[in-house]
């Protein structure tokens, strides 16, 4: 019997310059003649449908025309009007399925305006020279809690500190930032995530208050007597098990924890990957864990998702992206189990799988396996509010309403809890995207300023 292969986890695979030009920009900046020459490309279109597939809805003919005559503070305000966290939205945004994919360009024989690339033109430059393109309206005597440094959380913190608002945002990690410090590949932000929190909070009146967690140190119900309202953009918190025999040995971890041990670590050349990677999901977070492992210098990383292409969340261009960084794409698999020599990791079988008439995931009978000494999960993640819910709706009080296991808000973002108010991935029907976290706290902002606005100090 051929012995299987031995677990092979070891920092230093490649040497530091080998990491530092893998981890740097993977789309460089346009350059200010190429910027030119791409923005006057565009059509300026009446009725524009890259407006409408932009969550945030920022006026795209517009800032580009405001690039093509040089405006570049015009086009700047433009995009930060619309989406305080432009920035990162220009560089982590999936535009081949937002406003690019809906560009009236991108046909056969024609490609799409580069709207991210050009929204990052024309915002980079404020957050290099510290720029403030937004002023604070004289302090209203208003207080207001925001749960969570993510995305949603710093958007509702900077629309309502330029009303004057008083603002503290708590949330549970080091860092602010959420999934755009912890959650996306280095390749992607590099050193920019803190960049452009800096920026933001130099609209005055946001204070971050870090290692504070609904539920341990924090309870909605002090929040609400302590403060005027309360916002609530905790993201998801709990990741899906593979449910699968050996699910918990040495080697196996989530694919979340990896991207956000990458993305804290600042030397790349002392965190340990595996020689043999096995990826299982299909979303960019799969990716995103698959592509790095492959940069840090794993000699074989496979992605193995249990449908087809087209059901991954991942985009087209990211699957693209992770075949063309080496990584061996697998449709159509499941874990069956994961395979142990003297307790270490040494496998993984799958079960080739089909869909029905109907479309239903079917198991096919046959396995394979991959030789692997580390498993990243990536098959999704769930909000986990247990303990915030359980004690929140103990009592007689009011409670906070869930649906489908995240929390419920009306078209204002309104919970059902009076003076509080929810936005991000931890709202129910929400896009998991940082664009539409953005949206989230930015209309949420819009909501709590008026009930502020009537209500007595
Ligand atoms: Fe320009 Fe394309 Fe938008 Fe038309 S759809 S305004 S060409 S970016």
């Amino acid at each position: 019997m051929t012995r299987l292969p031995i677990a092979d986890i070891a920092a230093g695979r490649l040497t530091p310059a080998q990491l530092a030009h893998n981890f740097a920009d993977v789309v460089p900046p346009l350059q200010r003649q190429a910027a030119l020459v791409e923005a006057n490309r565009c059509f300026f279109c009446y009725d524009a449908p890259c407006i409408k597939a932009c969550p945030t809805g920022i006026d795209i003919p517009r800032f580009i025309r405001r690039i093509a005559t040089e405006d570049q503070r015009g086009a700047a305000d433009l995009i930060l009007s619309a989406n305080i966290l432009g920035g990162s939205c220009a560089r982590v945004c999936p535009t081949e399925v937002l406003c690019e994919g809906d560009c009236v360009r991108n046909k056969e024989g024609d490609t799409a305006i580069q709207i991210g690339a050009l929204q990052r033109y024309a915002t980079d430059w404020v957050y290099r020279d510290g720029v403030q393109l937004f002023a604070r309206k004289p302090a209203t005597g208003k207080r207001v809690a925001i749960v969570g440094a993510g995305p949603a959380g710093l958007a509702c913190a900077h629309h309502l500190a330029r009303e004057g608002h008083q603002i503290d945002v708590f949330d549970a990690r080091a860092k602010a930032g959420g999934l755009n410090e912890y959650g996306i590949a280095a390749y992607k932000v590099p050193d920019f995530a803190q960049a452009e929190i800096e920026w933001l909070l130099g609209i005055g009146g946001i204070t971050l208050h870090f290692e504070q967690a609904l539920g341990s140190q924090l309870s909605i119900a002090q929040l609400s007597a302590d403060f005027d309202a309360v916002f609530l953009g905790v993201g998801l918190g709990a990741v899906n098990a593979l449910g699968v025999e050996g699910d918990s040995l040495d080697g196996v971890r989530n694919a979340v924890d990896f991207i956000a041990e990458l993305r804290q670590c600042d030397d790349l050349s002392r965190l340990a990957i595996g020689r043999r990677v096995v990826v299982i999901g299909g979303g960019n977070t799969a990716v995103d864990a698959a592509v790095q492992s492959r940069r840090m210098g794993a000699e074989q990383v496979s992605l193995v998702y249990r449908r087809g292409p087209g059901s991954m969340t991942a985009t087209v261009a990211e699957q693209d992206f992770a075949k063309a960084e080496g990584v061996n794409v697998i449709h159509w698999a499941k874990p069956h189990r994961l395979l142990a020599d003297d307790g270490q990791l040494t496998a993984i079988e799958f079960e080739y799988t089909c869909a029905d008439a109907a479309g239903r995931l079917k198991s096919s009978g046959e396995f394979f396996s991959l030789p692997a000494d580390s498993v990243l999960k990536a098959i999704g993640q769930t909000f986990d509010a247990s303990d915030l819910i359980a004690n929140l709706n103990a009592g007689d009080g009011p409670t906070l309403h869930l649906r489908d296991g995240r929390i419920n808000v009306d078209e204002e973002y309104r919970t059902s809890l009076a003076g509080v108010w929810a936005g991000g991935d931890c709202v129910l029907g929400h896009m998991d995207l940082t664009v539409q976290a953005v949206e989230d706290g930015k209309r949420a902002a819009a909501s709590m300023h008026c009930y502020l606005s009537a209500k007595e100090l």
